[in-house]
């Protein structure tokens, strides 16, 4: 998935969980959980420069949530705000489901290597062979997202909730 769609998920699933909840997520709450949900895709620039196939691993797994908990508890702690650090971890956890939408997969119980997805388990991690085909459906989700983005972002500006 790219990012928009993962802001724009994480957006709609706290919304209604504030509402829902009556908790008033604050601004470092919300900060944490876009961050969170845009995160685990940080491992695309260790495949570029390492050029191995780590993508969809570590950082998509339940220890890379576990961990973000605890990195970010210990460093909230400092301010006494580590109550927030939950959304930090609720951040990267709303990535990695999202993530399961796509097939094969990904490694929720790294260093596991089984793939999981919303269609199956699989076994087999292939890095995706780049072809017209799939630079073309790469480039039709890349219009969705900007496409996402821009309505999301004008939906912001035109309640008053952003200014430029
Ligand atoms: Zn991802």
């Amino acid at each position: 998935m790219f990012p928009f769609e993962h802001l724009v998920v994480i957006w709609i699933v706290a919304s209604i969980i504030q509402k829902v909840s009556k908790i008033k997520i604050s601004r470092l709450g919300w900060a944490l959980l876009f961050f969170g949900a845009l995160l685990p895709d940080v491992d695309y620039l260790f495949v570029w420069i390492s050029n191995s196939p780590i993508h969809r691993t570590f950082t998509h797994s339940f220890v890379f949530v576990i961990l973000g908990f605890f990195v970010s508890y210990f460093i909230l702690k400092q301010y006494k705000l580590e109550k927030e650090s939950i959304f930090f971890s609720i951040g990267i956890f709303s990535h990695v489901i999202l993530d399961m939408f796509i097939f094969p997969g990904l490694m929720l119980f790294w260093p596991i290597g089984t793939l999981f997805s919303f269609y199956g388990l699989t076994n087999l991690f292939v890095m995706p062979v780049v072809t017209i085909g799939t630079l073309h459906l790469y480039v039709k989700w890349l219009l969705f997202d900007i496409v996402l983005g821009v309505v999301w972002l004008s939906y912001l500006y035109f309640k008053g909730k952003i200014n430029f």
